[in-house]
Order: C-alpha cells, then structure tokens, then sequence
C-alpha cells in the first residue's frame, strides 16, 4: 500500500513471532497504513501452534483446533480472509470414559443416566454450572483456588468425582496453584459451544483445518506489503539510538518499534531482562506447562464423540480428540484423526521420553479402552510436542493491566501469557493481537 504523498513517513515494525497473534498483529498494523511490517518467524511456515503437518497424502493441524460460535473474532477473521464459506458446522458428543467405561455426555437424557455420580451430585453439578455461566467473573482481591471454589459451588463429592481428575488431568500439580477465574472462564467457553435452542454442542472448522486459514494469512501479508522472514529466530532486541535494534542469526537490523508475540518466557530472553532488575519481575512470576501430543490417522473412527474425558487416573494422557467428528474425515483422505494429548511440566517424566517412548507409552492405554483397535487400523502415527505452549493462569489482577508496553520503550508484548482467564485459545488470541495492534497505534 502506497502512502499519499502528504502522508507522515511510515515507521518501520518487527512483530516476531508468526503464530495467529503474530500474523493477525502484522497484517493489522501493516493495513492501518502507519506501518513498515517485517514478521520474523523461526519455524519454516507460519502458524505456531496451529501450524499443520502432512499426515497420508493430506495435511492437518498438528494440534487439534475446532471453533466454537461464541468465536466472533476468529469468523471474522476467517470472513476477512475470504474463508467465511469454508467453515462447516457439525453437532459435536462429548463422553467420559470412566472404570473401564465410555458413557455419552452430550444431552439431557446423558447427564441424568451418567453413571459416575449421584442423583444429588446430578443435581449440584447441573445448577453449578447454570450459576457459573450467568454470575461474573470470582477473580478479584482475594481469589480462592479454582480447588476451592470448586467445592464451594459444586460441593465436595461433584469436585473430587467430576472437576478434579479434569483439572488434573489438564494441569497437574500445577491444578492446586490455579485460580478459580480459570476454571469459571472454561466452564463458561464450554457452555458457550450449546446452541441456544436445541441445547446441543455444535463445533466449527475450516475445511481441511488451519493449512488453508494460514495459506490465505500470507497471501494476505503479502498482499499488504509485509515482509514474511520465516526460519528467523530472532535472538535480542535492545535499544540503539532512538530506536531498537533487532539480532537475527545473520546479523542486526534496525525497527522503530517490535512486538514480540512469542511465549512470554522467550520474550524475556529476547529483551535480555535480567533477573536483578525488578521491572520485569512481575512478567517472570508467568510459568508455561509444555504439551507432547500423539497424532493417529485411523482407517476406523474409534468413537462418536470429539472429546473424551477421561476420569481414570491411571491414563498417561489428558483426552483422547477425534478430531473427524467434528472435521470431515474426507478432507483427510477418508481417514479419522486422533489426537492423544498431555500438558507437561519440565519434570514430568513424559517431556524427557523419545517419540518412540511416548507411543509406546501411550498405545497399550488407548488399545485398553478400544479393545477392537489393532496395527491394521493404524495409518500413521506422529508425535508433536512444544516446551513452551500454554501460560498457567495467575491470581490477581493480570499481566494486561499495566497494557502491552514492557519497560524497553518501543517494544510491545503479546501473545499467550496475555489471554486472561481462559485456557488459550484462538478467538481470545485474535481479540488480545487487536487490542495490541490499537495500543501501539494511539500508545
Ligand atoms: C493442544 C492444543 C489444542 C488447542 N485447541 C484449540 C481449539 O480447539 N480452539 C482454539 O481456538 N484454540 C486452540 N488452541 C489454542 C491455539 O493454538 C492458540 O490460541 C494459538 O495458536 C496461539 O497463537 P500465538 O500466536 O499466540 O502463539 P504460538 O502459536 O505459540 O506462536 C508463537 C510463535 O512464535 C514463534 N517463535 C518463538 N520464538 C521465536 C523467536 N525467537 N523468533 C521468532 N519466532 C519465534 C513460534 O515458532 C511460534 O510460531 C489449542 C492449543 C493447543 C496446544
């Protein structure tokens, strides 16, 4: 885009980072007009956690990603895109698998036959939820352990039969030092996926996944003139002069600005902030879990259901996601993808074992609640993992509220560690990369 020729020079940006934040904030600051964009990206494509993978003779999302029609900022930024007609809406099951059994967890008649709690606990769980989805956030001075107001509202038995192994499975030890506005924001999200009037869960995605969405990002980039470095890292930022200095492996380059979208952990390396200067600390207090990930392309679909969750604490994953309920299984070459997650912290014994060594691990379990699945049925298998992917949540008033500015003038932060309240998610990404994009235009 050309300037008009009264127009201010434009200043010149580096977002690092070509994860959604990343992309979005680019191609935002590069069509505000204001901007000279470069997105530095190590990885070879752009996508981040939503990049995709090849698996048989197609590609697919490397992790798992379905929308939900709460999701207003990622429709529209599909429809931006052009993609509005390629998402595809399908009801989606979500089920248990609980002593040795699956049982369907999706509809009324579900929930009064679910085996795993009492009638009473039925009940408390039931109202529970209807109280959470319509009172405000329990964040705030003061804010109990999501533990803790688990067993204020569901009461003990819901929590330890129920929310506990979720919150365990999902988060680990780490479940006792989560606050309780965490697990309101998830129970709201999940709440948020019922359609209003048949009271079911619909599920959306774009056909073929995230390849196609991240194929029209940079097609979008480029078209508004940003410079796409992917196989970048970007090593420091510091100030120089009135500006900023940015090393890449092949040398320095000098921005007005940068926007760093990447973990926040990586950006505190990237800015240098050392450990004696307390300007930084409050940004320090943000720990990541890692997450390693088996991919399964099945030539049978294993269940009806997209989610399974599990409360049997012996299972060395977190769920078992067949993405194919939700997605078309034809966009695969016909075949159902199964997703078998783990959130990690550094010391679990997960994050040091080889692919070889989390399949093996991870198999005999799956083959254990699908007695029916054998060799013949698997395709492919993969292995994805990343050591830094999703911020545990923080007590108190978050990073955001001193807004996206870190203390070296010029650079601005983004990214994961910034959604409040929620487990990450897409819809919450795009809308924080927009509220970054309108600080660094009106600081
Ligand atoms: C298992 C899993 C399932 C999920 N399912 C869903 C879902 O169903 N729906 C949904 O909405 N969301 C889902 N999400 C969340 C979604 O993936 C994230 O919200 C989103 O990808 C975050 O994007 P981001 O750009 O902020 O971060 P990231 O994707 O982490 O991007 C950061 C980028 O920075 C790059 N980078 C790091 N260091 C450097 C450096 N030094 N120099 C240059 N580049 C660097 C990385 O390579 C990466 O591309 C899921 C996430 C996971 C892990």
């Amino acid at each position: 885009m050309s300037s008009p020729p009264d127009a201010p020079p434009k200043k010149t940006i580096a977002v690092t980072g070509g994860g959604l934040s990343g992309t979005a904030a680019a191609l935002a600051l590069a069509r505000s007009g204001r901007f000279r964009v470069t997105l530095f990206e190590k990885a070879g494509d752009l996508g981040g956690l939503c990049a995709s993978v090849p698996i048989g003779q197609t590609t697919a999302d490397r992790f798992y990603h379905v929308i939900l029609p709460a999701d207003r900022a990622t429709l529209a930024f599909l429809g931006d895109l052009g993609l509005a007609g390629e998402v595809e809406w399908r009801p989606s099951r979500a089920g248990f698998f609980g002593r040795g059994r699956i049982v369907p967890f999706a509809s009324t008649a579900d929930f009064l036959r679910f085996p795993f709690l009492s009638p009473w606990a039925k009940l408390r769980l039931g109202w529970g939820i209807l109280q959470t989805s319509w009172s405000a956030s329990p964040g705030g001075p003061g804010e109990p352990s999501a533990l803790e107001w688990l067993n204020r509202r569901f009461g003990r038995t819901v929590t330890a039969n129920f929310w506990d192994p979720l919150l365990r499975s999902k988060l680990g030890d780490a479940r006792e030092r989560t606050p309780a506005s965490f697990m309101a924001a998830t129970i709201k999200r999940l709440f948020g996926a019922r359609d209003r009037t048949s009271g079911r869960e619909r599920m959306g995605s774009v056909r073929g996944g995230y390849a196609p969405v991240l194929r029209a990002a940079g097609k979008a980039l480029q078209d508004a003139g940003v410079e796409i470095r992917l196989g970048t890292p970007v090593r420091s930022v510091k100030p120089a002069g009135a500006g900023l200095e940015i090393r890449m492996d092949d040398g320095p380059q000098t921005f007005d600005r940068a926007l760093l979208t990447v973990p926040l952990p990586e950006a505190l390396k990237i800015v240098r902030a050392r450990a004696d200067d307390p300007a930084w600390d409050r940004y320090r207090r943000v720990e990541y879990m890692g997450i390693v990930c088996v991919l399964l392309a099945l030539r049978k679909s294993l269940s009806p259901f997209y989610l399974l969750n599990l409360l049997d604490p012996d299972l060395p994953f977190t769920g078992v996601i067949e993405s194919t309920n939700v997605l078309d299984p034809e966009n695969f070459g016909g075949h159902h993808l199964v997703y078998l997650p783990k959130y990690i912290t550094a010391d679990d014994p997960v994050s040091g074992l080889s692919d070889a060594g989390v399949e093996s691990l991870f198999l005999p379990h799956l083959r254990r609640m699908f007695p029916g699945l054998s060799d013949r049925d698997i395709v492919e298998i993969q292995t994805h993992r990343e050591t830094i992917s999703q911020p545990l949540p923080l007590f108190g008033s978050g990073l955001r509220a001193g807004g996206f500015a870190t203390p070296m003038p010029g650079v601005y932060w983004g990214g994961t560690a910034f959604i409040e309240g929620l487990t990450i998610n897409n819809d919450a990404a795009l809308r924080t990369a927009a509220e970054v994009v309108a600080e660094i235009l009106h600081p």
